[in-house]
């Protein structure tokens, strides 16, 4: 059995024989049959260092003991009743006390669910329908997050998407005037904000930028959301509002508060909450915001999260995650010096972005940092993948508690290769 050969299967049984677009690869991507650690196989035997993590989702590694002893016990005792059960109170009580804004903490089953279910809070307390988003920054893939996901286009990046939804939604630059500006507009009554900046941070979203960001939110009245679907749990324990002290009224939540199994959450302040509470009634709907989700805060994910939780919180696991995207970062840059490529290597927390072209990624716009020549992303990505390193997308990695300096040096020497072959082949100068 090989990856090629399973492709062919796979297109005949699956849409372009993947289960998410961005899974798809030419001539054929990977099937990996087990991960462990930072390390992950594939059906041919072949060996990665995985900066992909899981998309960013694994941030104790693949395979951590704490988390497989506790869905081993919870599937025994009950996968799903659809019932209400303890472990969800504690789990919610876990996200409350390590996140600024969160006085109640209500579970989806993806983080796409969580921004839905945001937005539809945020119109709810509100009472406005209008939504401001920021050029290029990613929400999910529902029919509200999709036009402004693609910086510049201003546009829903699907078919099939009502126009008259996508004209509800507007984009603005990740800028404090853009933002004053749009939010003249008293139609607008949520604003909506990746907090790593786009796409986990490889549009950098510095902390004086996202405070001026709020400070005008604020100064509008609108409910401010901030997405920590990728910071949660990583940028530190209460993600980036508790690193940086910039608190908005919700928070999206999934990847890692549900220690790395499928779910998402959102969490905020308990009068905007409690418009999903079915004891209170507006406008002769109780409750006033509906939510279901038939997996909503399942038993076996509970597990894995409370399982996670322990390690989460302490701050261990961002520690060292971390200090391996800097060592990842600072082996790039003198890579890149060395064989004299003009770019840089940059990121937040645990991630590494690489920039050709330019040394300066805050001095560049998302549009410029996106367009990365797509022959180099292949070249780069592929030449990686036949030395054994899986980037998470595009040209960047996501690292976890689970990668450590050998395997970080291990994945430069293979960087070191595929630059200097790009450089020689000219793809790269
Ligand atoms: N928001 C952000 C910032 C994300 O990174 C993601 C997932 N990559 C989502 C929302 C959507 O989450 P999911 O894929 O679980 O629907």
């Amino acid at each position: 059995m090989t990856s090629a050969t399973l492709s062919q299967r796979a297109r005949a049984a699956l849409p372009g024989g993947v289960s998410h677009e961005l899974r798809y690869r030419a001539p054929h991507p990977l099937f990996i049959k087990r991960a462990l650690g930072a390390e992950k196989w594939d059906v041919e035997g072949r060996r990665y260092i995985d900066f992909k993590m899981g998309s960013a989702s694994q941030m104790l590694g693949h395979g951590h003991p704490d988390v497989i002893t506790a869905l081993r016990q919870q599937a025994a005792r009950a996968i799903f009743s659809a019932d209400c059960h303890e472990m969800e109170i504690e789990w919610a009580e876990w996200v409350n006390r390590l996140y600024p804004c969160a006085d109640r903490t209500r579970f989806t089953a993806s983080g796409s669910e969580a921004t839905m279910l945001a937005l539809r809070l945020g119109r709810a307390w509100s009472g406005k329908e209008r939504i401001l988003r920021i050029d290029g920054h990613y929400h999910g893939w529902h029919d509200h997050a999709l036009k402004g996901a693609k910086p510049g286009s201003n546009r829903a990046t699907s078919l099939g998407v009502p126009q008259a939804v996508s004209d509800l939604i507007d984009v603005c630059a990740a800028d404090p005037q853009a933002m004053e500006s749009a939010l003249q507009d008293d139609r607008i009554g949520t604003v909506i904000i990746e907090a790593s900046g786009a796409n986990y941070g490889s549009v950098p979203l510095p902390t004086d930028r996202l405070r001026a960001l709020h400070d005008v939110a604020r100064a509008a009245g609108v409910v401010l959301i901030f997405d920590e679907i990728i910071t949660g749990f990583r940028w530190s324990p209460g993600g980036r509002q508790a690193r940086d002290g910039v608190t908005p009224d919700l928070t999206t939540l999934a990847k890692i508060v549900t220690g790395g199994l499928p779910g998402g959450a959102v969490c905020g302040r308990a009068e905007i909450m409690a418009l999903m509470n079915n004891a209170a009634t507006r406008d002769g709907l109780s409750p006033p915001v509906s939510h279901k989700g038939t997996f909503n805060g399942s038993p076996l994910i509970a597990a894995g999260a409370l399982a996670a939780l322990p390690h989460l919180a302490s701050g261990k696991p961002q520690a060292q995650a971390d200090a391996m995207a800097e060592r990842l970062r600072n082996g790039l840059n003198a890579l890149m010096n060395r064989h004299g490529i003009s770019g840089c290597a940059y990121g937040e927390s645990s991630t590494c972005h690489l920039l050709f072209g330019a040394s300066d990624p805050a001095a560049l716009t998302p549009a410029q940092i996106r367009a990365v020549p797509p022959a180099l992303v292949a070249g780069l990505r592929g030449g990686l993948l036949a030395r054994g390193v899986d980037l998470m997308s595009h040209t960047s990695c996501v690292t976890s508690l689970a990668h450590t300096p050998e395997l970080i040096d291990e994945a430069l020497a293979a960087f070191d290769d595929v630059l200097a072959e790009l450089a020689r082949d000219g793809v790269v100068s």
